[in-house]
């Protein structure tokens, strides 16, 4: 019989639950986990926005100033921008990591591959001194950059292969050591005994992470307003 079902991309997650809050406590996670959850970092803030805008599950996460901002940007007339390339820029900015990112076994950005542009007289006098990701740049030469090539991945993301990590509940990541005591860890935690905690295994989708990234972001812009409020009061502007 023909397999007609679409395979979906999930990657295993190990968790330490508290049984009586029902809270979990960590994670264990392996390269391809760890790996997505690090390219967090790379996310330029245009990409987050509009990741977590347009496709989160939980419904799009509009607090805050920074969801305005990328709006404002996509509601500008091009006549107010400097090139045409501009809103582009601003509204899906490039991952200068992405050369890392491509090979993700969970990639959430949409933004790749990107391409890159090379001298158009490479071969003939063989001047590949500038790359770049915009076509309408020109090279030392005089010579337009519209010779399209592609980077190998540098590499699949960022960690080992083998390597295996402890995910706290406060999002700190370590190797999963002999250092590593779960039962110290549990003790920190007011839990005496291992018959308290249950372990569990969970699939985790592209749509999770999305959700996490959602989560994540959500926080930080609560962060951001904090901070705003925080000198806001701090500080009185005397004329
Ligand atoms: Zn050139």
């Amino acid at each position: 019989m023909k397999a007609t079902s679409q395979t979906k991309e999930e990657v295993s997650l190990k968790l330490l639950v508290n049984k009586e809050t029902n809270k979990v406590l960590f994670a264990e996670a392996g390269k391809d986990f760890v790996d997505v959850l690090f390219s967090f970092l790379t996310l330029p803030l245009g990409t987050i926005a509009r990741l977590v805008e347009k496709k989160s599950s939980m419904g799009p996460i509009t607090v805050g100033c920074l969801n305005s901002l990328y709006r404002s940007v996509r509601n500008l007339d091009e006549e107010c921008l400097r090139t045409a390339t501009c809103k582009e820029k601003l509204l899906q900015p490039r991952n200068s990591s992405d050369c890392y990112c491509k090979g993700l076994k969970l990639n959430i950005e949409d933004t790749y591959p990107t391409m890159y542009f090379l001298c158009s007289k490479f071969d003939e006098i063989f001047c590949g001194e500038f790359l770049s990701t915009s076509i309408d740049k020109k090279c030392a030469c005089g010579n337009p950059l519209t010779r399209r090539v592609f980077l190998e991945p540098l590499g699949k993301g960022f960690v080992k292969d083998n390597a295996t990590f402890v995910i706290t509940d406060e999002l700190i990541v370590m190797p999963y050591s002999m250092q590593f005591s779960t039962f110290a860890y549990l003790q920190n935690h007011g839990i005496k005994s291992t018959s308290s905690v249950k372990k569990m295994t969970v699939n985790v989708t592209k749509e999770k992470v999305l959700q996490f990234l959602s989560i994540i972001w959500l926080l930080f812009v609560c962060w951001l307003l904090y901070v705003f409020s925080y000198f806001h009061h701090r500080f009185i502007i005397v004329d």
